[in-house]
């Protein structure tokens, strides 16, 4: 590869695709630079102006669906069907934040109960830089990138490095659409030189999607500058299986959490505690409805699991089931890599998980269900939030109410969701506890993460 050069590899197939010419340090301090100066204008428009770019870029990203879900099963896998759905919900959300971020950030009244006028106010942060995730290489930005814009800030995206199309796409999405060139640009950038980016005085403040790892170096930088950032990390999501459920239902719902996006998603379901009345039912449930999950060709329309993103991973996460079973967890399904190029890795089973196996103590990034054994209600609660993450979780249960107050007050974790799978929804707010992060993404608290929250009277 040329020094300065960024190629990117098809998943499916191990071969190379295009290449893309990297920023170096410098590029991305004048981009900075000239992203803080088109932020000091855009600052000044109406939400009614950024919101007819906003809705032109979700009108963009829908007549560009069918391209856009292409490029993404070339550089990370994805399926097309998947694909197609994810850009469609990056329009959503530039929808709905057209739509609602005025009312988000409106001015509040506070009545002090004296003379003079009080009030709380929004004002933009400035330039945010945005340290995205290959998984959903669209959903990830545009989630950051609508409110960021609504609020009337700049941005600057440094995605994932096998990415760098879908990087470039968006950026084109959004100066198509009127978003002032400079105000959002894509850095083709490797991570070593985001600490000393978010040291520059023309960023504000920094968000990033991504591995513990590297919200530990993100959140080390940012401290040292005082920067404000959110950190949106991993998950090893649990979902509780009550003995009062119906094992079949169970395990659909279960299924369906654990294999979104081939199982590579942070809010995919990774842990199933299952209450020992139930387990044989269940592990028997969830083996049929992984089984549904076979590989395939991601353009093919019937596709449910295309490859991993990339062999690295792929290997990885074939170690972490080879360790577990070495330490003492029973293959129910799967386990084998397949004897073919590409980063394939098929539906997985483990059961008999515990405490000292990486199915247990690791986020597994792929299709890989862990069963773990609990006593009762409360010894799976316990097991659930003897986690370093806290982002989604789940109850699964033939009583909703009991559902519901285990979600509400015993669950540590950002999201808890009773008798489904978590997702994201712009409506919603979005993000962890723990080793999963802090901040929020989505709805009005999201889009209030990036705003000096301005406290004003007037006497
Ligand atoms: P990753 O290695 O942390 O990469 C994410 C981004 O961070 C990439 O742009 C990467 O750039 C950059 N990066 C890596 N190391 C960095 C460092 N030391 N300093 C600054 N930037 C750095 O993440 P991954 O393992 O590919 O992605 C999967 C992880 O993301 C999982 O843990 C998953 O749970 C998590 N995730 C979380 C959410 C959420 O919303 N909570 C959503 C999706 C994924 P390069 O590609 O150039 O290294």
């Amino acid at each position: 590869e040329a020094a300065g050069m960024v190629t990117t590899t098809n998943p499916a197939t191990g071969e190379k695709g295009r290449s893309y010419p990297a920023h170096d340090l410098d590029q991305a301090r004048a981009a900075a630079r000239a992203a803080h100066a088109a932020q000091r204008e855009w600052r000044k428009t109406s939400f009614a102006e950024r919101s007819a770019i906003i809705r032109k870029a979700g009108a963009l990203l829908r007549e560009r669906a069918d391209r856009y879900a292409g490029l993404m099963t070339e550089e990370m896998g994805k399926t097309l069907t998947d694909g197609r759905a994810e850009v469609e919900k990056c329009a959503f959300h530039c929808d709905w934040f057209a739509d609602h971020a005025e009312a988000y950030l409106a001015d509040e009244t506070v009545d002090l109960g004296a003379p003079g006028e009080a009030f709380v106010t929004f004002n933009p942060i400035g330039v945010v830089l945005a340290v995205m995730p290959w998984n959903f290489p669209f959903w990830q930005v545009i989630r950051f990138a609508a409110p960021a814009l609504m609020a009337g800030n700049g941005a600057l995206l440094k995605h994932a490095s096998n990415v760098p199309g879908s990087a470039l796409a968006i950026e084109q999405v959004f100066h198509d659409a009127g978003v002032p060139k400079d105000l959002f640009r894509t850095l083709i950038l490797p991570s070593k030189h985001i600490a000393a980016l978010i040291e520059d005085e023309h960023v504000a403040a920094v968000t990033l999607t991504g591995s513990v790892a590297a919200g530990k170096s993100v959140a080390t930088a940012a401290g040292g500058v005082l920067k404000k950032c959110v950190l949106e990390l991993g998950g090893s999501d649990a979902y509780l299986v009550l003995e009062d459920s119906d094992a079949e239902a169970a395990a659909k719902v279960a299924a369906t959490a654990r294999m979104v996006n081939g199982g590579q998603s942070c809010i995919a379901g990774k842990r199933f505690i299952v209450v020992r009345a139930i387990k044989e039912q269940f592990e028997a449930a969830m083996v049929a409805a992984m089984k549904a999950y076979a590989m395939g060709d991601p353009r093919e329309e019937a596709t449910k699991l295309g490859p991993m993103q990339s062999v690295e991973a792929r290997d990885e996460i074939a170690g972490q089931v080879e360790k577990s079973i070495a330490n003492g967890a029973t293959l129910l399904l799967g386990g084998e890599v397949p004897d073919k190029k590409g980063a394939w890795y098929p539906a997985t089973v483990l059961t008999d998980v515990a405490a000292g196996q990486p199915a247990h103590d690791e986020e597994v990034f792929g299709p890989v269900a862990a069963i773990i054994a609990a006593e009762d209600e409360a010894d799976a609660i316990q097991i659930a939030n003897a986690s370093e993450f806290g982002l989604g979780s789940g109850v699964l249960t033939g009583d909703p109410e009991r559902g519901r107050r285990i979600a509400r007050d015993e669950l540590e974790a950002g999201m808890s969701f009773v008798n489904e799978n978590v997702r994201s929804d712009p409506r919603m707010p979005f993000g962890g506890v723990k080793h999963s992060g802090y901040g929020r993404e989505c709805a009005a608290y999201g889009i209030r993460e990036f705003v000096n929250i301005k406290t004003v009277h007037v006497k």
